[in-house]
């Protein structure tokens, strides 16, 4: 079975690869599909959003990554994936995962989301929150994989 899993990823972090590698171990196939237009400020344009997620996942021989714009249903579609994995956090993401759920239903009714709870040592971790410590100058070493840490401090323009 494939799946898909969808996000900004601006930038991946070690809780979006918690859930990746852990959604691999589930499936056939993962796609991670890099979102070309969320409604974020972002940091990364999208080629260094999918580079650095490919970086991530390189040692996962059934994750593969890659940049879409439109339609999640149709990524999943394109990929011939029956389910959308999601992540969620305890207290960020319950409300509007559920609505993306009742609305991927509605688009594409063949189609089931599923989402894998946070591990507790990323329940606090967003891209977000990780973006505005980085730009504060403190150390995100800890929260993302070795190559989007480098990336992060370039980005940001400190050495951290
Ligand atoms: P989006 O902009 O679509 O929310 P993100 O890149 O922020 O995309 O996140 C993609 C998915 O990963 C979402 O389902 C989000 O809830 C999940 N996610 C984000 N951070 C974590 C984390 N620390 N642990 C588990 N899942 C996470």
């Amino acid at each position: 079975m494939i799946a898909v899993y969808p996000g900004s990823f601006d930038p991946f972090t070690n809780g979006h690869l918690d859930v990746a590698r852990r959604a691999a171990r589930l499936f056939d196939r993962l796609v991670i599909g890099v979102y070309a237009t969320p409604e974020k400020k972002l940091l990364f344009d999208l080629d260094e959003r999918v580079a650095l997620a490919r970086a991530a996942v390189s040692a996962f021989s059934n994750i593969e990554v890659r940049p879409y714009s439109g339609l999640t249903v149709e990524l999943a579609r394109a990929a011939t994936a029956q389910i959308i994995v999601r992540g969620l956090r305890v207290s960020a993401d319950f409300e509007f995962e559920f609505d993306l759920a009742m609305m991927t239903h509605k688009l594409s009714p063949d189609l089931e989301m599923l989402c894998l709870m946070a591990s507790p040592q990323y329940q606090f971790l967003s891209a977000s929150l990780l973006k505005e410590v980085a730009r504060l100058g403190g150390n995100v070493d800890d929260w993302v994989p070795a190559e989007v840490a480098e990336a992060v401090k370039t980005k940001v323009g400190r050495t951290i």
